[in-house]
């Protein structure tokens, strides 16, 4: 019988580029047609209703209960023209997904059908959900579970159905999701911002967050995929011996995209236009079948938003084109693993942006003030904010040369990195701190060089008028790293205001006492700043000399979030209480426990029912025809046969040893299983467990290399990553 694997070679061999759906609309009459956006606000609900979400969203004011009503009822009358029958509560929960449970429409009296869709269900539901990790916050059989309506992000139609974005919150109101943490972190960014905002210019009342998030991903055959269990139960393959070319040549980076790939492109993206998410950028990245989409930034609660379901919508189309999205981290050893870079920026409601430096940056107060608060919260929490991007499947690339590396630092440019010196060594310094033109040759005009050069070996740099928070894993909620980013920008913010009010009751200028805060923030803080190689040795040694901190082990990492230091920022700015931050802590040991114990299973069975059989197969056709050889030469047969001996011997060596490892890796889990701690299971799963998992994968992959093609049961990495 044919092996999975050849009947899914063959399978791919139809798999052909194809558009599933032709739009041949313009794009401009389509784009947003399935938001419920503020023009179909206008047209579908009175002005009252239509203000009272933008207060909320503004202001924080609450929908009054009539109001929700009118609003519920636009909602149902625009979306039951489009043809829908249900409605959804959307939410985030801490598995790091999104969560949705479909509720009819349709409701009968006295025989008679309507539709029907109250304020009361717009605003809130319980969807019981009781299943969703919650860290202890919640106990199924006493307490419940409710969404609720954030008018924050606007409704959507997906999948003939009203799509209402929503936060998940405990009967005590502990936060249960990944947006409740955000959505307070925005207030209170948007408070701390303000007020040092308002020592420059008092026009401005508030201050949002915007984001844009550059999405990497991989594509595999649906049909390898489905051979692979590994891929299909864990999002990334636990053995596999690498491809004798890779990425070694650099030739899929920005190369010419497939026509398959094209095709699936244009459709996700056909689809996202219809959900109003501005795409803006495809292209190959540097591992072989990996790309990369990236949208137009915006208000970090929408593009956040946008994220998950940019996610959501690429997987569901991808399956009308046979392939299947991965958005793990680390999908293959070997190559390059995937981020969702987060460009992260401030803006007034005015609309400045406080992270443009202008031509002088050495005089831009209110951009120093900024910018020296961000250098202060990054330092401070280095280990916080990295310990925000942990994850299992983000560990696998952490620390890696073409990951973000696991020490915190920040990249400035030659430029601003000038300025800085100045004010840390109180010279003035020129005005110009001038671009200077780049010649080229003759026929091309000069390009201007931008203010920053560029750090890609930099988790978290300045790119001239943002920074981009590179460490993020492709597959996470966003949402779980920005919100500490913006907590502890926030609580920066807030010392700064503070000292320079303490500086002008002592009778200080206030320029001079906002130059004196600048300055001491930038030389307490100095040391996170860093301008080399992230990814060098000598980087690693320095960075421990100036004692910042390093991310060894993701398990550990985790113990930041329970940190009094953390928790007291946390709760003092209102973001996480001291329960809500212990839960999350729960919550990502358990999920780490869990992930892993699927891997190292899946391993195990694919060890003894898949390789092991092949193995021993082959053997024994080897050893059969050993047998033969002398039967037929006599004892010339040591001469004639001494490579396939050779090779036996090889294989039974392997055998012997993966069988030995698989059962030691089933032992390793055993003893982990047992321990109550969580966190000390965790760590115990993170060392010893993963250190068995190595061993067997060692083995396995030997094997590969050993074992006649024919036989060989899982798709390579050759088939997986090349179309
Ligand atoms: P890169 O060169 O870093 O790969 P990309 O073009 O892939 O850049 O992505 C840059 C992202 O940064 C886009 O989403 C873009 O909209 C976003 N961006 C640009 N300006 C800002 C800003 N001021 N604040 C936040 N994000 C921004
Ligand atoms: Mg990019």
């Amino acid at each position: 019988m044919a092996s999975f694997r050849k009947i899914a070679l063959c399978e791919l061999a139809k798999h052909e580029a194809k558009r599933a759906f032709i739009e041949d609309r313009p794009i401009t009459s389509y784009f947003a047609e399935n938001v419920f956006d503020e023009n179909k606000m206008r047209r579908y609900m009175s002005l009252t209703a239509l203000n009272s979400i933008q207060e909320a969203i503004k202001e924080g004011k609450k929908i009054d209960r009539n109001v929700a009503d009118e609003i519920a009822t636009a909602m149902k009358n625009w979306a039951i023209e489009k043809g829908v029958t249900h409605y959804t509560h959307l939410f985030q929960p801490l598995n790091g997904s999104t969560a949705e449970k479909h509720d009819a429409f349709i409701d009968v009296k006295d025989g008679k059908a309507f539709e029907k869709f109250t304020g009361k269900s717009l605003v809130q539901q319980e969807p019981d959900a009781s299943s969703f990790p919650n860290g202890g916050l919640r106990n199924t059989f006493e307490a419940r579970g409710y969404s609720a309506w954030d008018p924050n992000s606007p409704v959507f139609i997906l999948d003939d159905t009203l799509c209402i974005p929503s936060v998940f919150v405990s009967y005590t109101g502990d936060a249960l999701d990944m947006k409740v943490p955000h959505l307070r972190s925005i207030s209170a960014l948007s408070e701390a911002a303000t007020a040092v905002v308002n020592l420059f210019d008092k026009k401005v009342s508030s201050v949002t967050v915007n984001i844009g998030l550059e999405q990497e991903y991989f594509l595999v055959d649906s049909s390898l995929y489905k051979a692979r269990p590994d891929l299909k139960l864990c999002d990334r393959t636990v053995l596999g011996h690498t491809s004798a070319k890779d990425q070694q040549l650099s030739d899929h980076y920005f190369g010419a995209i497939p026509s398959r790939v094209v095709s699936f492109m244009k459709d996700f993206e056909t689809e996202a236009y219809k959900l109003g998410i501005q795409l803006e950028t495809r292209h190959n990245e540097v591992a072989p079948n990996q790309f990369e989409c990236v949208p137009v930034f915006c208000d970090a609660t929408k593009a956040i938003d946008q994220n998950m379901l940019l996610m959501i919508i690429m997987q569901k189309v991808a399956d009308k084109h046979h392939l299947k999205v991965i958005f793990h981290e680390k999908p293959f050893d070997g190559v390059n693993g995937s981020g969702k870079h987060c460009n992260w920026s401030l803006q007034t409601d005015t609309k400045v942006n406080l992270l443009t430096p202008g031509k002088t940056p050495n005089k831009n107060l209110l951009f120093l003030a900024f910018y020296s608060s961000i250098v202060r919260a990054v330092h401070k929490y280095d280990l916080l904010l990295m310990s925000s991007i942990c994850s299992l499947s983000n560990s696998y690339r952490l620390g890696g040369h073409e990951a973000p590396p696991a020490i915190m630092s920040i990249f400035s440019g030659s430029t601003l990195s000038k300025v800085f010196d100045s004010i840390m060594n109180m010279k003035d310094m020129d005005d110009d701190v001038t671009l200077e033109n780049i010649k080229i040759a003759n026929s091309i005009p000069d390009i201007l060089t931008d203010n920053t050069d560029r750090n890609r070996t930099s988790p978290f740099a300045f790119t001239g008028n943002r920074f981009e928070f590179r460490a993020l894993g492709a597959s996470m909620n966003p949402a779980a790293a920005t919100f500490v980013l913006n907590s502890v920008v926030a609580e920066s913010l807030k010392v700064f205001k503070a000292k320079v009010d303490a500086l002008e009751n002592k009778g200080e200028e206030r320029k001079a006492a906002v130059l004196t805060v600048i300055r001491e923030f930038l030389l307490d803080s100095k040391d996170i700043m860093f301008e080399g190689n992230g990814y060098s040795k000598e980087w690693q040694e320095e960075a421990k000399k100036r004692g910042l901190n390093s991310i060894t082990n993701v398990v550990e990492a985790f113990k930041s979030y329970i940190d009094d230091k953390n928790i007291d920022m946390f709760s003092k700015l209102g973001v996480l209480s001291r329960n809500e931050a212990y839960a999350r802590y729960e919550v990502f040991n358990e999920l780490y426990v869990k992930k892993l114990q699927i891997e190292a299973r899946v391993l195990g069975d694919i060890c003894f029912n898949h390789i092991l059989p092949a193995a021993v197969n082959y053997r024994n056709t080897l050893l059969e025809s050993i047998k033969s050889c002398k039967e037929v030469f006599g004892d010339e047969y040591k001469t004639i046969c001494e490579a396939d001996m050779k090779i036996y011997r090889k294989i039974s060596e392997y055998v012997n040893s993966l069988s030995a490892d698989v059962s030691a890796l089933i032992d390793a889990r055993k003893e982990a299983n047992v321990i109550e701690n969580m966190s000390q299971r965790a760590y115990l799963y993170s060392t010893k467990v993963k250190e068995y998992m190595h061993k067997v994968r060692y083995s396995a992959d030997h094997l590969e290399m050993l074992i006649d093609d024919e036989l060989w049961p899982l798709p390579k990495y050759r088939e997986l990553l090349f179309f």
